[in-house]
């Protein structure tokens, strides 16, 4: 996945007198604006190196396709000499984006510009196990009351993206051998929401949306960020050196169905993916439940588990702590291998922070090695539950807006 190419203000681009990489194309440029709020005739120029005449020609070709807007100058009164200079702005309003981040037992469907920003939200209960058609078709309605409370139809969409709680071939936009997602497996969800919008879709691991918009809203300067969801599963989202991690398969991050059990014999709990000892069949939402079942307690979802937490009852109590140091003890290894500068804690459990923060702390500084945890920073996630809409959003819009793609584009204005 290509992020924006724009540098940091001031900063000359790529192709820049000097770069050695060739001209700025027009896709560069839209780059340089979507990462600043508005941009002068003359700032391009100094950023880019280009010519007056190659910005003039460049710029209105952008606004000629609706991408860039011209800002007429604040006029302060009484205020500098002269005619102040027009600036130019991206156009995040000239379509929308859907995003849908679909969990193990919720979902939620957004409705965001072309920036990223979540304009509005709907949350429903829904259950993933119950397979493709019957969680989509919960998703078709809430598309739909999205846009037309925003005034949009489905010509306007440029995008979509969805997240799930599984293993993702990003390329093809399938979910590959789920442990959990009865009757996903390859299922074509292009195609299916391709009768409806004519736009590209991108599928992603719903932990890996949870860690890009925690990366890029709250700690861009943190170059390698794990993000560790606990929700009724464990997962975990990887970026390192500034860009997704998702391993040669897709199957990167998958901290939630590693072993736990250490000595010959002790295999531990029945894992919901069939072996038994894996880190979420001792610590997930799930398993807690179980437990909490077993002790006499019956529940049916992680947020009256969460809630029976925060209220003291100690059984719940005991088993978040323990939850804790099982966490903690997967995530110090985790640690010593992928040294990240920031560890994100998100999903419904870590609404319990108090309680499992604890352990996972204490069992992450004590075995992880010292020049690991020297800097690393462990945080509550502060987007919450909106962490893997912002996430999407502002992958599809780094997506649809790629240099080349846009270059493309403009060369064939027919695509
Ligand atoms: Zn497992």
């Amino acid at each position: 996945m290509s992020t924006t190419s724009a540098g940091l203000p001031g900063t000359p681009l790529d192709g820049a007198p000097g770069s050695g990489t060739g001209i700025v194309g027009p896709g560069e440029l839209l780059a340089l604006f979507r990462a600043r709020p508005a941009l002068t005739r003359a700032e391009v120029m100094t950023l880019t190196g280009l010519s007056r005449s190659t910005v003039n020609q460049r710029l209105d070709l952008l606004q000629d396709a609706g991408l860039l807007v011209a800002r007429e100058p604040d006029v302060v009164p009484g205020r500098g000499r002269g005619r102040p200079s027009a600036s130019f702005a991206f156009n995040e309003e000239q379509g929308v984006l859907l995003v849908c981040d679909i969990g193990a037992t919720a979902l939620r469907a957004a409705i965001c510009d072309l920036s990223g920003r979540v304009l509005r939200d709907l949350p429903l209960t829904s259950d993933v196990t119950e397979g493709p058609e019957a969680v989509l078709s919960r998703v078709d309605p809430l598309f739909a009351d999205l846009l037309r409370t925003a005034g949009r139809g489905p010509e306007d969409v440029r995008g979509i993206a969805l997240s799930v709680p599984g293993p993702v071939d990003h390329e093809q936009a399938t979910v590959v051998s789920p442990p959990i997602m009865t009757g996903w497996d390859r299922y074509d969800i292009r195609g299916r929401f391709a009768r409806t919008y004519a736009c590209p879709l991108l599928l992603e691991k719903d932990a890996t949306a949870m860690a890009w918009g925690e990366y890029r809203t709250h700690y861009p300067d943190a170059d390698t960020l794990l993000m560790l969801k606990l929700g009724t599963g464990v997962g975990a989202g990887i970026i390192a050196g500034g860009r997704i991690h998702r391993g040669a398969d897709g199957a990167a991050g998958d901290i939630g169905h590693t072993q736990t059990a250490g000595a010959e014999g002790d295999t531990g709990p029945l894992c919901r993916c069939g072996n038994h000892g894996c880190v979420e069949a001792r610590a997930g939402g799930w398993a807690m439940l179980r437990d909490l079942a077993a002790a006499g307690r019956d529940l049916s979802t992680v947020d009256e588990l969460v809630e029976r937490i925060r209220t003291a009852d100690p059984v719940a109590v005991g088993l978040a702590r323990t939850a804790g140091r099982v966490l903690g003890t997967a995530l110090a290894e985790t640690v010593n291998i992928l040294n990240p500068r920031v560890v994100v804690v998100g999903g419904q459990l870590a609404e319990a922070e108090e309680q499992i923060f604890a352990g996972l702390r204490e069992m992450v500084y004590s075995r992880s090695l010292p020049l690991a945890t020297r800097r690393l920073e462990l945080h509550r996630s502060r987007l919450d539950v909106r962490a893997g809409s912002v996430g999407l959003a502002l992958l599809l819009a780094d997506h649809i807006f790629a240099p080349a793609t846009v270059d493309a584009a403009l060369a064939d204005p027919a695509s």
